[in-house]
């Protein structure tokens, strides 16, 4: 065994790993990268289909992020948040600022098929606070949303909930969606609602209310027969999994207590295993949300950043229409739907997935909430030692203006229909159920039998196995139970894309 494997089994604790498997076998230690092609200690080379869990951006290498993280270092690593600014953090706060707020510097020429009009609670998205990775930008979501609606709704000075709220144990609730992965501290956890991952730790969490998912592919609602289609495309419904969270937001406001926030992954829950919401959920649930007094919590720590891609329905006249229209180009999932939240949280791809970053960009109106006298303690008292990290920023800010160039617009267009029409050959193995992609994402549900939709069990480690075979023929991706992930860099070539696909294809057909 090489020398770094036997230190890493000697001594590294994998996240998210049954360590007894990892340590049966020695693990490919990866020594470089360049593009979408990654290089382990043994020369060989693999492809990283899932852009190393779904945080590069651009590819690995890329000289203009390189050469960004590089002259900032050369002037200053890090310098502390707490009492001190720093160049590359403002200008990073200004440009975000202004790719999440895209209706307001031109004239929204929406993508007709996704918005009428916009969705707002409470305003343009305004003040960006910085910290480390998903799970903090949620928690100071969280933590911000919490404090926002006890002050907004009269429940506390500072020292005390109101005597009268606290008889009747209310406290500001949460609403999110079954299967939701917003990270893994325990706000974070809290919020989440995937057992497996989070049932263990009950006891240290808050409680919080789900609703269904809309998860075609499995909804009990849905009477549709299974095709060899995007489950979304011939669902029969009546939008039932809507009707339930509607129920959810007034059976909680009859009982005084209105929602303090509603929390979603917009278009695609990731974790949750790479579940597209049917067009119109997302407008409608918003607009529900908000309509009863919920604050809107968007996670864009998967969503953001381009990867819902450029326009949402396919063809060869968009990728012309892409590389013309900077409208097409919005860069996160809400944008594009015109849902402007109350927060949004950034992380994975904020630094084209160099360096471990994330922010949470709010509204005027929850950061006024938090000003007044010194003595009234309404600072928020919440940060990390890396805020606003001069490295990290400055190679966020290399990363953003590389994806508002017209050339990454167009290579996001291809590969986004370059990817749809490769997929298309998985329908026929008998062992794919469904094929979902959204934008530069997909999620391909493994199954038993496709006819019968009929899972794999978890023990059968279908998708681990899956995922193997592809690391032997050269394809690295995670799965997330049976679901096989497709998540390229946006660099990745279309013959890159083919070989992802073909390798997928040869997988499932030795494995199962
Ligand atoms: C990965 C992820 C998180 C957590 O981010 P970390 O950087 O791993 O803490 C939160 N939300 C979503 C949607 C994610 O995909």
């Amino acid at each position: 065994m090489h020398r770094l494997a036997q230190l890493d089994h000697a001594h590294i604790w994998h996240p998210f790993t049954q360590m007894r498997d990892w340590l049966k076998r020695e693990p490919i230690i990866i020594t470089s990268g360049k593009g979408a092609v990654l290089r382990d200690v043994h020369g060989k080379e693999y492809l990283d289909a899932n852009s190393s869990i779904w945080t590069n951006l651009h590819g690995h290498q890329h000289p203009k992020i390189n050469a960004a993280i590089v002259r900032q270092l050369k002037k200053i690593s890090h310098s502390s948040a707490l009492g001190l600014a720093n160049e590359p953090a403002s200008k990073l706060a200004a440009e975000l600022v202004k790719a999440a707020n895209p209706g307001s510097r031109r004239r929204e020429e929406a993508d007709s098929t996704l918005v009428t009009k916009s969705i707002s609670s409470s305003g343009r998205l305004q003040k960006v606070f910085f910290s480390d990775d998903g799970s903090t930008a949620i928690e100071v979501a969280l933590k911000l949303a919490y404090e926002f609606i006890r002050r907004t709704r009269g429940w506390s000075s500072r020292f005390s909930v109101s005597p009268n709220k606290l008889k009747l144990g209310l406290q500001p609730k949460f609403l999110a969606v079954d299967g939701a992965y917003h990270g893994d501290t325990v706000g974070a956890v809290s919020l989440g609602h995937i057992d497996l991952f989070h049932k263990a730790y009950s006891g240290l969490l808050f409680k919080t209310d789900k609703v269904m998912a809309p998860y075609c592919y499995r909804c009990p609602f849905n009477k549709a027969k299974p095709e060899r289609e995007d489950a979304r495309k011939y669902r029969k419904c009546n939008w039932e999994c809507v009707g339930k969270v509607e129920q959810k937001l007034c059976a909680q406001k009859r009982r005084g207590n209105p929602y303090a926030a509603f929390v979603f992954e917009p278009l695609m829950q990731g974790a949750a295993g790479m579940i597209p919401q049917p067009s119109g959920w997302l407008r409608q649930v918003t607009e529900l949300a908000c309509a009863h007094g919920a604050l809107l919590i968007a996670d864009e720590v998967m969503t953001g950043f381009g990867r819902t891609g450029v326009t949402c329905h396919v063809d060869d006249a968009a990728i012309g229409r892409a590389t013309k229209s900077f409208s097409d180009a919005k860069l996160f999932a809400c944008s594009r739907v015109g849902i402007t939240p109350d927060f949004l949280c950034l992380a994975k791809g904020l630094t084209g997935g160099y360096l471990p970053m994330a922010a949470t960009l709010t509204t005027q109106k929850i950061f006024n909430s938090f000003l007044g006298e010194y003595e009234e303690f309404k600072t928020f008292f919440h940060g990390h030692s890396f805020t606003g990290n001069q490295l990290g920023a400055s190679a966020a800010l290399a990363s953003l203006n590389m994806l508002q160039t017209k050339q990454s617009v167009h290579s996001r267009a291809v590969l986004q229909k370059t990817m749809a029409d490769e997929l298309k050959s998985l329908w026929s193995l008998p062992n794919v159920g469904d094929i979902r992609q959204v934008g530069l994402v997909a999620g391909i549900e493994l199954v038993r039998d496709w006819q019968t939709r009929q899972p794999f069990t978890l023990r059968e480690q279908a998708g681990i196995r899956v995922c193997e075979a592809m690391a032997q023929r050269g394809v690295l991706t995670r799965p997330i139970g049976n679901v096989i992930v497709l998540l390229p860099p946006y660099c990745t070539t279309p013959a890159q894309v083919r070989k992802m696909v073909t390798v997928l294809r040869e997988a499932v057909n030795d494995t199962l």
